[in-house]
């Protein structure tokens, strides 16, 4: 007789085969799959900048998925605006107003989140800002540091913050935002040089936090979109200094569009993740990744 286990904690086990010298694996059944399957059913969700574009559809996606998605931005206008389409839809959400560039603000959606909900289990680092930097070479001090602040001191702390919070539940998932412009930094090299630097940061962070939290249980992921249609995508999109790298040499000859990003976070977000964790996942129609 095969011994119950869960699922995620099955090792080889022998059977009567064995004696027959057949190690026999045991596999999962369909109904244990299926409860499985996507389900964030029980889990709590921190999405930062959330009330549009990319973060609104992870947002709306994961809570479609069962989970509770706390959203944020910085303005509370467009906190209520999204709470309350998110709310028509029946999904189970709450918010409030966090800068992901304030140390106070963060900390503030944090405790909050963790005070109301005993901690929780998802955190989506998804804010970034992206000033007309120029080519890397004319970017000055003070562009650097709004872009660097932002786009990578804040991520690192709001997931160190996060950790406490996250780690006793055991099934913490941590998912960075970078870009296609990571990896390319000379995708826009006219006008975001520093930009695309940062965020390449941001693939480092993923890999090094990932080591380091392994071992307690947390997994850190990150997704790299190409060009999506958001308001900030939009804006890349018709800016003539774009290169054709960018314009035509997409294989599926579309820019993407923001629930193609969502629908990678919620399988990062869930146990058919698991077993990754370090991971830069490129989502950009095709474009190359590499350095
Ligand atoms: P977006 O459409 O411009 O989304 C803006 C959202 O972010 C709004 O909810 C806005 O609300 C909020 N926001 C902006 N700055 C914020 C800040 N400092 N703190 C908190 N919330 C803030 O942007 P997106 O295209 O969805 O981009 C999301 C992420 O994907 C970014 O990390 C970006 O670098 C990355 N990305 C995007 C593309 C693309 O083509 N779209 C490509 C590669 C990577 P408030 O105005 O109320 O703050």
């Amino acid at each position: 007789m095969l011994k119950t286990t869960s699922l995620l904690s099955r090792r080889f086990l022998l059977s009567s085969a064995a004696s027959a010298g057949q190690d026999v694996r045991q596999m999962a059944t369909a109904s244990e799959l299926a409860r499985q399957r996507r389900s964030l059913q029980g889990r709590v969700a921190v999405v930062t900048a959330s009330t549009d574009g990319i973060g609104f559809a992870m947002a709306q996606r994961l809570a479609v998925d069962g989970a509770h998605v706390v959203i944020s931005s910085r303005h509370q206008k467009n906190v209520d605006e999204a709470l309350a389409k998110l709310k028509s839809e029946g999904l189970s959400v709450s918010g409030m107003v966090c800068h992901a560039g304030v140390k106070e603000d963060r900390t503030r959606l944090l405790e909050k989140t963790a005070a109301e909900f005993g901690g929780f289990d998802i955190l989506i680092s998804n804010a970034a800002v992206n000033p007309d930097s120029g080519r890397l070479m004319k970017c000055t001090e003070e562009v650097w540091d709004k872009i660097f602040d932002t786009n990578v001191k804040s991520s690192f702390f709001l997931a160190k913050e996060a950790l406490p919070h996250m780690e006793k539940r055991g099934k913490a998932s941590i998912i960075f935002i970078s870009s296609i412009g990571g990896y390319l930094p000379n995708c826009a090299i006219e006008f975001m040089g520093a930009y695309g630097l940062s965020k390449t940061a941001v693939l480092g962070l993923t890999k090094l936090m990932a080591i380091e939290l392994g071992p307690r249980g947390v997994r850190v992921n990150c997704i790299c979109p190409g060009l999506i249609e958001t308001r900030f995508g939009d804006v890349i999109t018709n800016d003539k200094r774009t290169p054709r790298l960018m314009r035509d040499n997409c294989p599926l000859q579309r820019n993407g569009r923001p629930e193609e990003m969502a629908g990678l976070a919620a399988f990062l977000a869930s146990d058919d993740s698991s077993y990754i964790t370090g991971s830069n996942i490129v989502a950009a129609g095709g474009l190359q990744s590499g350095f």
